[in-house]
């Protein structure tokens, strides 16, 4: 990959590379966009096969931080820091601290959380030598619970949509990985009167949902079987894929996995079938928007208040995708484009404030 040629057609600002020797510390930093605000996303510690894989991911994963920061409404921009190690290995007081020294070093342009083998406890190093960093356990903790209400809202909407009812109540809902996420959004379903089927990789996920909540499982290679109204992806992604998409009996898709869509044309596929799509980063930004209210000033409730947007953020999706004749993936890419090229517009006078 010739990296400028990519960040040309993409727009992005920054790709940092950083190193410590005395820890062994390496990692990438990657800031996509920043006209809404600092660029805030997630570090993920990966053991990457090769430096341009780490390089590949934190791109990707930046640019998608973007288009979900500004469709929720948030003043962020979009990014991500790849740490390359092996989490079983790697990790120590003093690694993390160098970490938290570089991020300090980017000077609030972009600000770390967790994601993918980081934790609080790792937060709380970085810390010591950041005030750039979110997801702390002393303030906004756990996002898990914020972007299950997100995905519930999100699927509150689709129903709507498609039944002209946002009811839940006696509607067929297939949940595919009962992780953090995936359990905190059968509480929900549960609460709503919903027929809640479950599927995981982990017999001691599913043995644990079903000793808390009525649900039935559903072996993982059966979950193409029977008809159900919702498919909650909570586990992977890529789930819609060519060899997926004809075996789907759904009405709706909705849940919290990113990267759903293996390609942009699925998305297409699925409206060809009549199969309603809510947007992954729309609906499972619940857990940004908790964190983005730790700058604001931590308020669970007033997070609460602005994750239960995402339900109206997404009839707005399908407004524009039904009027445009666009699928509601290509109407969220356009949302986040249109917020961003506006916002850096009304921007372009000179005003003083103090
Ligand atoms: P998790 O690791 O806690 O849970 C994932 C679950 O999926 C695990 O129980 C795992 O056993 C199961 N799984 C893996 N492969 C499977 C398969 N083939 N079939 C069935 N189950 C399978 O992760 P999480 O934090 O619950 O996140 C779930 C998804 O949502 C991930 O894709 C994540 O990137 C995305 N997401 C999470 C958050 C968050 O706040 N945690 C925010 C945004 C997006």
């Amino acid at each position: 990959m010739n990296k400028f040629d990519y960040m040309a057609k993409y727009g992005y600002e920054q790709l940092i590379y950083f190193y410590d020797k005395e820890t062994g510390l390496k990692g990438i930093t990657c800031i996509h966009d920043t006209t809404l605000g600092p660029a805030l996303g997630g570090t993920r510690l990966w053991n990457y096969a090769s430096e341009e894989e780490a390089v590949e991911d934190a791109l990707r994963l930046a640019r998608g931080m973007t288009y979900k920061n500004a469709v929720a409404g948030l003043n962020l921009g979009g990014g991500k820091t790849v740490l390359i190690g092996d989490p079983e290995k790697v990790k120590s007081e003093a690694y993390w601290r160098a970490f938290g020294r570089y991020v300090q070093s980017l000077n609030g342009r972009y600000i770390t959380a967790e994601d993918v083998n980081t934790n609080t406890d790792d937060m709380d190093y970085i810390a010591m030598e950041t005030s750039n960093i979110t997801g702390l356990k002393k303030t906004s903790g756990d996002p898990s619970p914020f972007t299950a209400s997100g995905v519930y809202w999100g699927m509150r909407a689709s129903c709507l949509e498609m039944y002209g009812s946002d009811e839940l109540k006696d509607k067929k809902v297939l949940v595919q990985g009962i992780g953090q996420v995936g359990y905190n959004l059968v509480k929900f379903l549960v609460q709503d009167g919903a027929k809640v089927f479950v599927t995981d990789i982990k017999k001691a996920k599913l043995d644990r949902i079903a000793s808390d909540f009525p649900v039935t499982i559903i072996p993982p290679e059966d979950i193409f079987k029977d008809n159900y109204d919702i498919f909650a992806p909570c586990a992977l992604g890529a789930i819609i894929n060519d060899e997926t998409i004809p075996q789907f009996k759904f009405k709706i898709i909705c849940g919290a996995a990113n990267n759903v869509l293996k390609e942009e044309r699925h998305g297409i596929a699925l409206q060809n079938l009549g199969i309603l799509y809510a947007p992954d980063y729309v609906v499972n930004a619940g857990g940004v928007i908790n964190v983005y209210q730790e700058i604001l000033g931590y308020d669970s409730e007033e997070a609460k208040r602005k994750v239960k947007k995402i339900y109206n953020k997404v009839l707005e999706i399908f407004k524009i995708a039904k009027e445009k004749e666009i699928t509601p993936a290509q109407a969220a890419n356009h949302l986040a484009e249109e917020r961003i090229r506006v916002i850096r517009n009304i921007r372009s006078n000179y005003i003083v404030r103090k």
